[in-house]
């Protein structure tokens, strides 16, 4: 129960950088030297006590995309925990942890919040049992809610609520076919592939329009024949596609979207809400006239449930091995065309389909902000960012991205973590830097609308970060951005207090 060793040294040699203060070569150092020293001693003391203020452990924690991550516990809520793992955070939310993973971490924070083992109460056991039921794990859960009636004979009566409960709605939890997540590559994919082939038969003046989404110069007849002309490629392009992959695959056709899928009109009436309240939610935050249509014509979206259908969609179409992602988006910069491409789960399993609902509001707002302005690429953060918040504002309770990011943000906060690399970076994400790019986004969607609205405006016409910032938020630079988003965060921040009022419900 004690701060990983290996986590002080890496930190004690990170502090030293390299410096020699035995080879300063003038008397005249030695005082400074000294200062240096005790300064230096006194700053590598603080980051070590402020782990060692609270106790803690080493977590293993294989996770259901696979892989795993062993690392030392820096906090944990009932969404979500937080590891240091290759020396640098990331925050997993339970769902994303193999069953039996995550309930041996929560046992042991568990344990370690009462004291010892053999000192949990029977709220302990109640909490695990409900957990490992919610994972369809039944007899793990009913030996936790023994351990609870023997402990305390009240919860009798909660725990055959919970049994109930589980059983009116099981039935195919227990193993989900699509652990997969979002493939955090999900940007434009190099290799062409057929959808790239089709697109170009688009006039070289229709291209133009395409990528400008300049309309305002043109008549409504100009605007109606241009809409018309897209509207046929993406049909040959849909007709394609039930060529190579069978005409199971129907169009349900929605305002803004043609949603080729072989689902069943129940999941496919889903996709189409999601899709629009998506649309919806982008109008408002970019303040984009809803009578306007973002796209030219109707952005498509190809959605499968047969996963032989999804993989052999993205090798034939975008030259793609799709086999490690739930859902990417296409954007041809040159030719202003985006799809967005997804693969269905078991609807009956509600994990995994709040999860494919997670990622289609995620790699629809990539197709909007793909269209908005420009057709221009923008950077990475600011785009994932913006794409992470979509899914949080548009899903609420059945998105965990806004849990994860609260929980990983304030820990930066605590610790003083920069995240300068992150602002100034123009490469993807890494899978830790996500919640970062979506708290600094909603940060500074927070400072107004408008500015937002003119920084993404001015990145679409081709400025760079820095200038973008600094024209849009009254000479903002990264530090500021920073500095304000600290303070933010701070003040937004929920107390989770000790281990265990922070570990469960
Ligand atoms: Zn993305």
């Amino acid at each position: 129960m004690s701060v990983d060793p290996r986590l002080k040294s890496r930190r004690f040699v990170e502090m030293y950088g390299g410096t020699n203060l035995q080879t300063a070569p003038a008397r005249v150092f030695e005082w400074s030297a000294i200062v240096f020293l005790l300064l230096t001693a006194w700053l590598l003391v603080l980051p070590i006590q402020t782990y060692a203020d609270s106790d803690t452990i080493r977590v293993t924690l294989d996770l259901s995309t696979g892989g795993g991550v062993t690392g030392l516990v820096v906090d944990h809520n009932s969404d979500a925990i937080v590891v240091v793992w290759d020396d640098t955070p990331h925050v997993f939310a339970w769902d994303e942890i193999e069953a039996l993973s995550a309930y041996k971490a929560r046992l042991s924070l568990l344990t370690l919040a009462r004291g010892r083992e053999g000192a949990l109460l029977a709220v302990d056991h109640f909490v695990l049992g409900r957990f490992m039921l919610e994972r369809g794990r039944v007899v793990l859960a009913r030996k936790e809610f023994d351990r609870a009636k023997r402990l305390d004979p009240s919860y009798k009566s909660m725990i055959t609520k919970a049994l109930r409960a589980h059983r009116v709605t099981k039935k195919t939890t227990d193993a989900s076919p699509f652990e997969c997540e979002e493939s955090k590559k999900d940007s434009p994919v190099s290799i062409p592939g057929e959808a790239e082939r089709v697109c170009e038969s688009l006039t070289d003046s229709l291209r133009s329009r395409l990528t400008d989404a300049g309309l305002t110069d043109l008549t409504p007849e100009q605007v109606e024949q241009l809409k018309v002309a897209v509207r046929d490629v993406y049909d040959r392009f849909g007709q394609k596609v039930i060529e190579e992959l069978g005409d199971e695959v129907k169009v349900i056709e929605t305002e803004h979207f043609l949603i080729h899928t072989d689902a069943t009109p129940s999941t496919g009436k889903q996709i189409a809400d999601w899709a629009e309240r998506m649309y919806d939610s982008l109008c408002v935050a970019f303040d984009f006239d809803p009578a306007q249509n973002v796209f030219l014509a109707k952005c498509p979206f190809f959605c499968f449930r047969s996963q032989a259908r999804y993989l052999k969609f993205a090798r034939v179409f975008d030259g793609y091995n799709a086999e490690q992602a739930l859902g990417y988006s296409r954007s041809i910069e040159r030719l202003g065309h985006v799809h967005i491409v997804l693969r269905i789960p078991d609807p009956h399993d509600r994990r995994a389909m709040d999860r494919f609902a997670s990622t289609l509001v995620h790699e629809g707002a990539h197709a909007f902000v793909h269209r908005f302005h420009k057709s221009r690429l923008i950077p990475h953060w600011v785009n994932e960012g913006l794409a992470d918040l979509t899914s949080e504002e548009v899903l609420k309770n059945r998105c965990f991205t806004g849990e994860k990011t609260d929980l990983l943000v304030s820990q930066y906060v605590k610790y003083k973590w920069s995240i300068g690399d992150v602002l100034r970076s123009n490469e993807p994400l890494e899978v830790h830097q996500y919640q970062i790019a979506q708290s600094v986004v909603a940060y500074m969607r927070s400072l107004g609308r408008e500015k937002f609205v003119t920084f993404l405006t001015l990145l679409k016409d081709g400025n760079d970060l820095p200038h973008a910032l600094a024209y849009s938020y009254d000479g903002l630079s990264f530090i500021d951005l920073e500095r304000g988003w600290r303070a933010w965060v701070s003040r937004n921040s929920v107390s989770t207090g000790t281990p265990f009022a922070a570990g469960f419900e």
